[in-house]
C-alpha cells in the first residue's frame, strides 16, 4: 500500500475525516489560484474580512459543518491542489522571529490518529520540508498563510511541540 493510500484509508474510514468537518482551511494566494485553476465557480472560497486584514478559507457545504470539497465517500475532491493549511495538517507553524534567510519557527500539532498511525516525527519532517521549500522560493507564502490562520481563528486548541530555527541559504 503506498503512503497516500494508507493514509487516505487512515482519514476516510477510521477517522471519517474529521478534519474536513472542523476550522474551514485557511488560504493563501497560492491556493486560490492553484484551488481556481480546477474550479470554475468561486462558491468555494470565503472571505472574512473582520479587522483590518482580508483572508480568505474554504467554504462549508449548505447546511453542514463539511468542507466545501469533501465527497460522501470521506474523500477531498481537491487532494492534489488541497490548501497548504490541510497539507500540512495535523502539524501548523507560527514565525516567531524573521531574519534574513532566518526563521524561528514554532511548531503546533493537533492530535488526531494520524499523529500515532504515522508517527509525529515523520509528520513534522513531512512539514518542514514543505515549509523550507516555500521559504526559500516564496517566503511571503507562509506569511500569508499565517495572517489567514490568525484572522481566521485556525490557531485554536493546537498544542505546543517545539521551536527550531530554519536556515536558507
Ligand atoms: S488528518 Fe487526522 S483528523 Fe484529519 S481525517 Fe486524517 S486522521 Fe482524521
Ligand atoms: S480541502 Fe480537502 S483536505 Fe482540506 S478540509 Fe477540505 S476536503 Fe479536507
Amino acid at each position: 500500500m503506498t503512503k497516500k493510500s494508507q493514509r487516505l484509508l487512515i482519514c476516510a474510514e477510521r477517522c471519517e475525516s474529521k478534519c474536513c468537518r472542523s476550522t474551514p482551511p485557511a488560504l493563501t494566494s497560492e491556493d486560490i489560484s492553484r484551488i481556481n485553476k480546477q474550479i470554475s465557480d468561486d462558491n468555494w472560497i470565503r472571505k472574512i474580512e473582520e479587522s483590518e486584514k482580508i483572508v480568505h478559507i474554504v467554504e462549508k457545504k449548505k447546511e453542514s459543518r463539511d468542507c466545501y470539497f469533501l465527497t460522501e465517500r470521506n474523500l477531498c475532491s481537491i487532494y492534489e491542489n488541497r490548501p497548504l493549511d490541510c497539507k500540512l495538517f495535523p502539524i501548523f507553524l507560527k514565525i516567531k522571529e524573521n531574519k534574513v534567510g532566518s526563521y524561528k519557527i514554532e511548531w503546533l500539532v493537533w492530535y488526531c490518529p494520524l499523529t500515532q498511525e504515522v508517527s509525529l516525527e515523520t509528520l513534522l519532517e513531512e512539514a518542514r520540508k514543505i515549509i523550507e521549500d516555500y521559504l526559500e522560493k516564496e517566503p511571503q507564502i507562509v506569511f500569508e498563510y499565517q495572517t489567514a490562520m490568525y484572522e481566521s481563528g485556525g490557531y485554536k486548541k493546537k498544542h505546543f511541540m517545539k521551536e527550531e530555527i530554519i536556515t536558507i541559504n
